[in-house]
This record gives structure tokens, sequence and C-alpha cells, in this order.
């Protein structure tokens, strides 16, 4: 079957999918930004989950029940604290990615929404990040097919407009850009 990847404009907290992706941070415990907004539309029995996860390395990802959320799992990565690329920031938000579409093929997940992981609060450039998440996706969909959508969820305007322009170029590998 083909796979599909769906971009979206709004808040993935409401999305009726197999699972949402939380941009967490490493203590799983809530934070700002996209994670506090699962936390508090999921309510407070996602943070008592959480705990019994003991954190999660950046690059790693977990798995929880979504609680009052209409999807059907959250799954929970860290991706990197951008640092001029001294970090091995861009091998790690690329293994965020990997581990996050791994973990969904464990629990048979058909569809999965992303947002734009690190490039909030955590500073990773837009594009850069886009780029990342793109290749990884597309590596993945070559030897995976039960996930069926994927759907990339940006949060403003311009974000989605600039990953609508990097998806509908025809060519593009973010080690050449
Ligand atoms: P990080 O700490 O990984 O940078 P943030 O939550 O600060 O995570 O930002 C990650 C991205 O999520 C940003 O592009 C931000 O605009 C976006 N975002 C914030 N809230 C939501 C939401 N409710 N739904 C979808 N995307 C969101």
């Amino acid at each position: 079957m083909d796979n599909i990847i769906e971009i979206i404009k709004g808040d993935i907290t409401t999305l009726k999918v197999g699972a949402i992706v939380n941009a967490a941070n490493s203590s799983l415990m809530g934070g700002g930004g996209v994670d506090g907004a699962i936390h508090r539309a999921a309510g407070p029995q996602l943070k008592e989950y959480c705990r019994s996860l003991k954190g999660c390395q950046a690059g790693e990802a977990k798995i929880s029940p979504s609680f009052q959320l209409k999807c059907k799992h959250i799954i929970h990565t860290v991706g990197p604290v951008w640092n001029n690329g001294t970090q091995n920031e861009e091998a790690l938000l690329a293994s965020a990615y990997r581990r996050s579409l791994e973990v969904a093929i464990e629990n048979k997940i058909q569809s999965i929404a992303f947002p734009s992981i690190s490039t909030g609060a955590y500073r990773f450039p837009f594009d850069k990040a886009t780029l990342i998440a793109k290749n990884e996706i597309e590596r993945f969909m070559k030897t995976n097919n039960t996930l069926q959508t994927i759907i990339l969820v940006t949060f403003s305007e311009s974000d989605y407009n600039q990953l609508k322009r990097i998806y509908e170029k025809p060519k593009n590998n973010y080690q050449n850009q």
C-alpha cells in the first residue's frame, strides 16, 4: 500500500490519528510549546504515566496512551537543542524522527502526526530541520509500508508556507543545501 505525506496547519492535539508525536524534553514531565499543549489537553494522567517512562535521551522515542486526546497514542521524542551544529544536532534530529517512526511500526500504528521537532524553544533552523525530517521520512517509507499516513503539522502560517515550498521542490537533498 502507498503511504502519503500530508502537510497541515493547526494544533496537533486535536488530531484523530494513531499517534501524535510530542517534541518533549528529556525529563518527559512536560514543558512549554507543543509539549505543554499536549500535556494540558491529555490531562494529568499523562504526567503520571510519563513518570514511569523514566525520561528519554535526545534522539530516542517512547510511547504512552493518549488519555483525553482523540489520537490513540502519544510518541514522545526528544530533539536536540541547536548549538550551531557543534553537538551532533543533525544526526540527533534524524534519529528522533527515525525512532518515532520505528516505535509507531512496533505498535502497529497506521497514521502518525509530527510537529516540527526542535524548531521552537530548541532553536533548530526551520529549513534545515525540515530537510532532515523529509530525508528521514522518505528513506523510512522506502522500506516500510505499514504506516499509511504521515502528517506534518505546522503551527504558524509562515512555517506552513515554508514546509509546502520545501516539499514541492522537485529535487531536494539537504546534504547539498
Ligand atoms: P522544541 O523544544 O522541540 O523546539 P517546541 O514545542 O518549542 O519544541 O516547538 C516545536 C514546534 O512545535 C514549533 O515549530 C512550534 O511552533 C510548534 N508547536 C507549538 N505548539 C504546537 C501545537 N499545539 N501543535 C502543533 N505544533 C505546535
